[in-house]
């Protein structure tokens, strides 16, 4: 397999290669975790240079968008794919696509360590459940988003964010 040198990773990650380039990379990063490394290092470097999206506002938006991409699926998934495409390809531009790639995939590569906190957690409500939590499950899709959304600040270690981060925290 060749392998992309990082400078077109950078390019790929600032969204400026040509489409057939950009569409090897896709399917390059699928099978391959050397460049998946330099990918999300380009990531986070590019997110260095980047001002500081509210991540509230962020969140909300991605999963907005997420919502819209999963509905659009389920209806037309015979037109999904040739059409659409246009729609995809200028959600793709977006600089918070790959932010919320490398959100997802940081969440799968670390998969089993995020399941051993939601199993601990889950054993902790067990020990002192109340009726309160029988009634009331915690929602695994808000736990998955909360993670989701700290990964995503993480990216970006910005004075200001930290200090908010530092006030929910307490
Ligand atoms: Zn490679």
């Amino acid at each position: 397999m060749t392998h992309m040198p990082e400078n077109v990773w950078r390019l790929y990650t600032e969204d400026r290669l040509g489409p057939d380039d950009r569409e090897r990379c896709d399917h390059h990063l699928l099978t391959c975790d050397a460049c998946l490394d330099v990918y999300l290092r380009c990531v986070e470097q590019m997110s260095e240079s980047l001002p500081v999206p509210d991540m509230d506002v962020f969140a909300e938006t991605a999963m907005l968008h997420w919502a819209e991409q999963t509905a659009q699926a389920s209806i037309s998934s015979s037109k999904e794919a040739k059409g659409c495409s246009d729609k995809r390809r200028s959600w793709m531009r977006h600089p918070v696509f790959h932010y919320t790639v490398a959100a997802a995939i940081t969440l799968i590569l670390m998969g089993s360590g995020v399941f051993q906190i939601f199993t601990q957690q889950a054993s902790a409500w067990d020990a002192n459940a109340s009726d309160w939590m029988k009634q009331h499950p915690p929602s695994w899709s808000e736990q998955l988003m909360e993670q989701t959304v700290g990964l995503i600040a993480a990216l970006q270690p910005k004075p200001k964010q930290e200090e908010r981060r530092g006030k929910r925290d307490e």
